[in-house]
């Protein structure tokens, strides 16, 4: 594939944009200047009421590195001066943003980076509550991010796909192995079970009387690991992977509270960020997050890192929101086959789904073409997996929140969408209702559910340690 570094390489000055013609438009307003920085990439978002054209140099040669982005159809005003010089980047690539004119018709942007970066810029057009975006992508040249370092060296890769379809190859020998180990060949009914439309029902009258409370040490560790050569790798003596995926994020905040005006993207980073550190406390588990701040990233980029992590399990981390602001409880999320879906089940999976158009995807020929070969694959192992385990994970949740559905659900979640990883996205609770986003506002809570969905994936995967706050 062409990728950005290619595109972008060496060249001391840089036209990337050619003007388009655009007639008959009033020059365009600012509507606000966002910044997300971030380790991983930094986003600056430029929001304007009209269609605008731009294209944008980068100039390489010069020590620090500097962009410029000129601009028609945007009137220099006091108001868009104030606007970018108020922001203050404390940001590990953007040292200063400056705006003035440029030639009579034209305003230039300038940036001075910190360091050598590899810029992306954008524009999008309305969607949601956002109007026109003008998107400045900043991403180091060196990933600090270990899983961001992985896709990039990927994206430059000669064979793409053929990389791919490997890992796809490998993951799925994973979740055999994984299924294989759990003595389980209950596939088949599972199978059944889903073309039914529905899944086991949870009861919660039902649960083990060996509760987290009367555990009396923090972790329980196998003393034992197999010591015989001969013996096959068991699930519990095999690292485990759990990758975390906190939703939304930067540009995408997700539901928003009633009360309080919570932010899902905030509640759900806490929570995740909960999960993982406990989780990393274990020996043999090893957790990452697929976000780690406020930025946007994609649903697609959000399961290659799980795939450039080789994990295990994938666990989606949401808050739910409703019109009925009694709509309460915990909810478990799984990939449908071509069954039936409940209408509102597809409500929130176009909700959902359109996290990518109001973060602002740049969306490239490659993508679309990866996506689609992994859209043609098989995910009917894939969902017989997440069905078994997140019915697991749903009998911890239920311990510590009532659930708003006894059973995992089951939607077409795009993030849900690896047929190599098995993959499940848990709706915490409800930040439509009132006492529900007091509670995922709490730390108490949010490290109670962390613990809870935490101990339903050690479970699922046979492991004999438990998560006690
Ligand atoms: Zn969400």
């Amino acid at each position: 594939m062409i990728t950005r570094r290619h595109f972008l390489s060496n060249s001391a000055l840089l036209l990337s944009f050619s003007f388009l013609p655009l007639s008959g438009v009033r020059a365009s307003q600012i509507v606000a200047v966002r910044m997300w920085p971030a380790e991983e990439y930094t986003r600056l978002t430029i929001e304007h009421d009209q269609p605008i054209r731009f294209r944008y140099f980068v100039i390489r040669n010069q020590k620090p590195m500097q962009m410029a982005v000129d601009v028609q159809g945007i009137l220099l005003t006091d108001h868009l001066i104030k606007m970018v010089e108020a922001i203050k980047p404390e940001d590990p690539y953007i040292s200063k943003i400056k705006v003035a004119q440029n030639t009579a018709n034209t305003i230039r942007i300038s940036v001075v980076f910190k360091k050598d970066v590899d810029p992306q810029v954008f524009s999008l057009k309305p969607f949601g509550d956002y109007r026109y975006r003008l998107v400045f992508d900043i991403y180091p040249m060196e990933q600090q991010d270990p899983l961001m370092a992985i896709i990039q060296k990927e994206e430059k890769e000669k064979d793409v796909i053929g990389r791919l379809l490997e890992q796809v190859a490998e993951g799925q020998k994973r979740m055999e192995e994984h299924r294989m180990d759990s003595g389980r060949d209950a596939i088949g009914d599972l199978i059944a079970g889903i073309t039914s439309g529905t899944a086991v029902p949870v009861k919660p009258t039902n649960v083990p009387k060996t509760s987290i409370e009367n555990k009396k040490n923090t972790v329980t560790q196998t003393k034992k690991e197999p010591t015989k050569k001969t013996q096959p790798k068991t699930s519990s003596s095999r690292n485990l992977i759990i990758a975390i995926d906190p939703g939304h994020g930067g540009e995408d905040p997700g539901a928003i509270g009633r009360t309080y005006k919570t932010r899902e993207k905030d509640v759900v980073l806490s929570i995740s960020r909960i999960l993982c550190q406990e989780l990393n406390k274990l020996k043999g588990i090893k957790a990452v997050l697929t976000r780690n701040g406020d930025y946007f990233v994609s649903l697609n980029r959000r399961i290659m890192k799980a795939r450039a992590a080789k994990a295990d399990f994938f666990v989606s981390i949401h808050a739910d929101a409703w019109i009925n602001s009694k709509a309460k409880g915990s909810s478990v999320f799984c990939l449908n086959s071509r069954g039936k879906v409940s209408s509102q089940n597809k409500w929130l999976a176009r909700n959902q789904n359109s996290a990518d158009r109001i973060g602002g995807v740049n969306l490239r020929a490659q993508d679309v073409q990866i996506a689609k070969i992994l859209m043609d694959m098989s995910f009917t192992a894939q969902i017989a997996d997440s069905l078994e385990y997140g019915h697991i994970v749903l009998k911890e949740v239920a311990r510590i929140n009532q659930l708003h559905k006894q059973y995992v659900e089951q939607a077409n979640f795009a993030v849900l969408k690896a047929p190599d990883i098995p993959s499940i996205l848990v709706e915490t609770a409800f930040l439509s209702n009132p006492r529900e986003e007091r509670n995922l506002r709490s730390s108490y809570f949010q490290k109670k559910m962390a613990q809870a969905i935490g101990n339903g994936i050690l479970k699922a995967f046979n492991r004999k340690a438990v998560l006690k706050g």
